[in-house]
């Protein structure tokens, strides 16, 4: 009998001996072609020797300095190698274990900012329905999923939710992409009025949304705007870029294709691409600089921030995506993966929306392609998919039933960006296996 407290409770997942490439190896042999990272996360796939190479180098010379007393040449590297690559002012880097850490520290560091200005009346965070931010009580306040805030409620902080920008299922009839996006955007600037901006922090959203959505990106000028509005009642843009962030979308950072930069940034997933737990909440010299010349300490910490064998790791992997070109590998074969997945779906009764960015790619699943009208709950159309794909030997994200009173289920496929056009080729064709057995 196993000790260990899983994810479900219920369930009784395979033991994952092997990692080669994009796949992964069970103890009874079995291969499961990756399609979704993990959740996100292997952008590197499975078996990288630079990164293990790294990783060892970094251990044979020290594992472990804590932060309080040393800082670290990997830790020191990543953060130059991030800060070259960053939008905007982006200045500083703070590290944390992943993305949950990073969204808490990023939430943290942008109270005591204003703490430190003076301004202590700002208490309030404003985020989106439909999204997530992390698993840790103030990551999780800022998530937009009620359900999963419902068990927590009493111990967590009031956090406004407004409308995220969902082209497919909300732009109304007769409105264009863009008249779509401003109004949606414009939603922000109105809570900010009722709330009144000296009592509002900032503003937390994830530029491509994930997990929630299923690779959903903005439509144009939505966040053009949101940062204009930020900037007019001077407060903060918080970018979580945990899941689509560090190439994922064809860029290093996501934001870059809206042409905007945030005050904070977080990011974690890939920047490990699974070899170790790192993430960070990058910020720019103004808020470090309120920092310094204020209390001089952000109080906020924990024992592994900035964790040697983990920034050897990132730094490792960040080298790769940058100077090895697998940001544009992902960008290039995103395409490709699109292609495939229009040819093979484009056209499938149930499948109302093939979108996004990169090798960050979702499809919608519906019960009817005209009315846009989702599956019912009660099918459990998402968790059909997920076992018969990982039945047919896939790896992939399909999320949904119902969220917020919205129902809708959908397919988030984020594969390694090392993935070979017969490899997309394999992924497609294991995934049609499983739709044709779930939806026909
Ligand atoms: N933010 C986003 C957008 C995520 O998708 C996730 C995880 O899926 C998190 C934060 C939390 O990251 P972690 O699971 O590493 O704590």
């Amino acid at each position: 009998m196993s000790h260990v407290f899983p994810r479900h409770t219920k369930s009784n997942p395979p033991l994952a001996v092997k990692g080669d490439g994009i796949y992964i190896l069970d103890a009874n042999g079995k291969r499961y072609l990756d399609g979704s990272g993990g959740a996100a996360v292997s952008c590197l796939g499975h078996s990288d020797a630079d990164v293990t190479a790294a990783i060892k180098a970094q251990i044979d010379n020290i594992a472990f300095a804590h932060t309080s007393f040393f800082t670290s040449e990997p830790a020191e590297r990543l953060a130059d190698r991030l800060i070259a690559h960053a939008p905007g002012s982006l200045d500083r880097v703070y590290f944390t274990s992943g993305g949950s850490e990073a969204v808490e520290s990023a939430l943290k560091m942008a109270r005591q900012y204003f703490v430190e200005k003076g301004e202590p009346s700002r208490s309030h965070f404003i985020a989106r329905r439909q999204s997530y931010h992390g698993n840790t009580l103030g990551a999780l306040a800022a998530g937009g999923n009620a359900w999963r805030r419902e068990k927590f409620n009493p111990l967590l902080i009031d956090v406004s939710h407004i409308a995220p920008v969902h082209e497919y299922r909300w732009r109304e009839e007769g409105e264009t992409a863009e008249e779509y996006g401003l109004r949606v955007a414009n939603e922000l600037e109105a809570e900010i009025q009722r709330l009144g901006a000296e009592n509002v922090i900032g503003f937390i959203a994830e530029p491509v949304v994930g997990a929630t959505m299923g690779a959903v990106p903005p439509v144009k000028g939505y966040f053009k705007r949101i940062r204009e509005i930020c900037d007019q009642y001077g407060i903060l843009l918080i970018l979580d870029e945990v899941m689509c962030g560090m190439g994922r979308t064809g860029t290093l950072f996501a934001c870059e294709q809206d042409g905007i930069a945030p005050d904070i940034v977080t990011i974690a997933k890939g920047l490990g691409a699974g070899y170790q737990p790192i993430g960070a909440a990058l910020c720019t010299s103004e808020i470090y600089d309120a920092f310094v010349n204020g209390s001089g300490f952000f109080q906020h910490g924990h024992t592994y921030i900035g964790h040697p064998t983990a920034t050897a790791a990132g730094d490792a992997v960040v080298k790769k995506l940058t100077e090895g070109g697998l940001v544009a590998r992902a960008a290039q074969q995103g395409e490709v993966l699109d292609a495939a997945l229009r040819e093979a779906f484009g056209q499938h009764p149930h499948i109302g929306d093939i979108r996004g960015r990169g090798m960050f790619r979702g499809l919608e699943i519906v019960a009817d392609r005209a009315t846009k009208e989702p599956m019912d709950p009660a099918k459990a159309i998402n968790k059909k998919l997920k076992a018969a794909a990982f039945e047919a030997g896939l790896v992939c994200y399909p999320m949904g039933g119902t969220i917020d009173g919205q129902r809708g289920d959908h397919i988030l496929l984020a594969p390694p960006f090392i993935i070979t056009d017969d490899q997309i080729g394999e992924l497609v064709d294991k995934l049609g296996t499983a739709i044709r057995e779930v939806l026909g």
